[in-house]
């Protein structure tokens, strides 16, 4: 399996990342030509996106989804965005890409609409060059309409990190407020990497705050990463903003979110990233719920 496959490798060290790493110092040439593979790769349709469940704790429901890209390499087979997003931010190929991202949630949203799921919520991932893009919220709005999903409901979120939200805080208010009144739900992807002021946290109109999958791992055997768990899931409250947990990979990391009152949890416990299609599938046969006793 590729995902199993790619997580192996990713465990196995950044050795594995054999073709980003060998572009990481690549000639202007070889850029180009990198550049030119995946331009093509957008044409060709050889994007998809994987979507992996987030579940309510409070209610043991899936909530929504985190769409994840993949690119289905003709040759290489599927890769992870490690291996890619790096060129297609270099190459600013990532301002397309993402604008094909979001049309496929979109459509995908939709499609889970028409179905017997209305209330799922897709997260998509937005980079710093798509972020400040000149009309952002104009341009989703744009691509939205023309999908033809109703996005008033809070159907759709997007994931900023807090490096990117932390520069140029005054252009960062004005997108996040003109996004939020759309509709558009704001999550802060990996909390507690980056440098949050605390003090603009509080100016800017965010949902959720989504703990980084670094302080989850340890936090059996590490007690400072607890601590940092639970002053996180303690700050998002008090600021009146939802808290997320990604990273959950065992029963052990679930009690410990449960047990400190984190809302929604996200990892391989419960499911790894699926092609929309195997999701759809689960959620049909009901076998994405979790069962409440960790
Ligand atoms: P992220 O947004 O923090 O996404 C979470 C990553 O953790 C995903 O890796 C996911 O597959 C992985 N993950 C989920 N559950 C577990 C778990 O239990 N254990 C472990 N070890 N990992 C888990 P993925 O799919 O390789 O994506 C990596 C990063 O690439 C994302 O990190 C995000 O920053 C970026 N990315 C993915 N899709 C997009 C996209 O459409 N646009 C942009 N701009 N960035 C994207
Ligand atoms: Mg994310
Ligand atoms: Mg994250
Ligand atoms: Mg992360």
């Amino acid at each position: 399996n590729a995902e199993t496959a790619m997580y192996h490798a990713k465990e196995q060290g950044r050795s594995n990342f054999q073709f980003y790493t060998e572009q990481m110092n690549a000639s202007s040439l070889q850029r180009l030509l990198l550049e030119g593979v995946l331009r093509r790769a957008l044409e060709r349709n050889e994007f998809l996106l994987y979507y992996q469940p987030q579940i309510s704790l409070e209610s043991g429901k899936i909530i929504g989804m985190e769409a994840l890209l993949r690119w289905q390499h003709p040759e290489k087979g599927l890769m992870a965005p490690a291996q890619f997003i790096p060129i297609l931010e270099e190459t600013g190929l990532i301002v397309p890409v993402g604008e094909w991202v979001l049309r496929a949630a979109a459509t995908q949203i939709k499609q889970w609409q028409a179905m017997e799921f209305p209330r799922l919520r897709v997260a998509v991932n937005l980079s710093a060059l798509q972020f400040r893009q000149p009309g952002l919220s104009q341009i989703i709005a744009t691509i939205l309409d023309e999908v033809g999903l109703n996005y008033a409901s809070g159907c759709l979120e997007v994931e900023l990190t807090e490096s990117l939200i932390m520069k140029d805080v005054e252009g960062t208010i004005a997108t996040l407020k003109s996004l939020h009144e759309m509709g558009v739900q704001i999550s802060i992807d990996d909390f507690g990497t980056g440098y949050s002021s605390l003090s603009y946290l509080k100016r800017f109109p965010i949902d959720t705050l989504k703990i980084d999958q670094s302080f989850v791992r340890d936090l059996s055997t590490s007690p400072d990463d607890a601590s940092i768990v639970t002053a996180i899931i303690a700050l998002g409250h008090s600021l009146k903003l939802k808290v997320i947990a990604e990273g959950v990979e065992t029963k052990e990391q679930l009690a410990f979110l449960q047990a400190s009152k984190c809302d929604d949890v996200q990892g391989y416990l419960f499911s790894k990233p699926l092609p929309a299609a195997e999701i759809t599938r689960l959620l049909q046969e009901g076998k994405l719920l979790y069962i409440k006793e960790a």
